[in-house]
């Protein structure tokens, strides 16, 4: 077949907490959420325990089998019942996403691929089976 190289990597820059993400090609099944953290802040993540996050850029990498543009969607809204542990921090009034990634590795490798370091070692990696440690990383 002929055609375009289909596309790895969509970015989307979040310009406010209103932006809404149609529907995207259905190959992208892992994302990353950049967000800033305003202030040093003692947040409880659910069950992992409450910790104290420095202020600064942080990175989450995530998947969604299905319909991926409504999972970053949720991510936006800060009312939601509170499920995942990047909710804890999400739903922070001094957190604030800056962009939004969507690729089409699974979600260890782009964790893997990505620069930073851990935090809350478990964080976001209850169901990893490739030894990330953390789907959540500090730029
Ligand atoms: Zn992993």
């Amino acid at each position: 077949m002929r055609g375009k190289e289909p596309a790895r990597r969509l970015e989307i820059r979040i310009a406010n907490e209103f932006t809404s993400i149609g529907n995207v090609d259905s190959r992208f099944r892992t994302y990353q959420i950049y967000f800033h953290l305003r202030y040093s802040s003692l947040i409880t993540v659910g069950r992992l325990g409450a910790f104290e996050f420095e202020g600064g850029d942080y990175v989450y990498t995530g998947s969604a089998v299905r319909n991926i543009a409504a999972r970053v969607r949720r991510h936006l809204r800060k009312e939601k019942k509170l499920k995942w542990h990047i909710d804890y921090l999400l739903t922070n009034s001094d957190a604030r996403i800056k962009k939004v990634l969507l690729s089409t590795l699974s979600e260890c490798q782009l964790n893997k691929n990505t620069a930073g370091h851990i935090v809350i070692p478990g964080f976001g990696a209850s169901d990893c089976k490739s030894h990330c440690v953390s789907h959540l990383k500090k730029l």
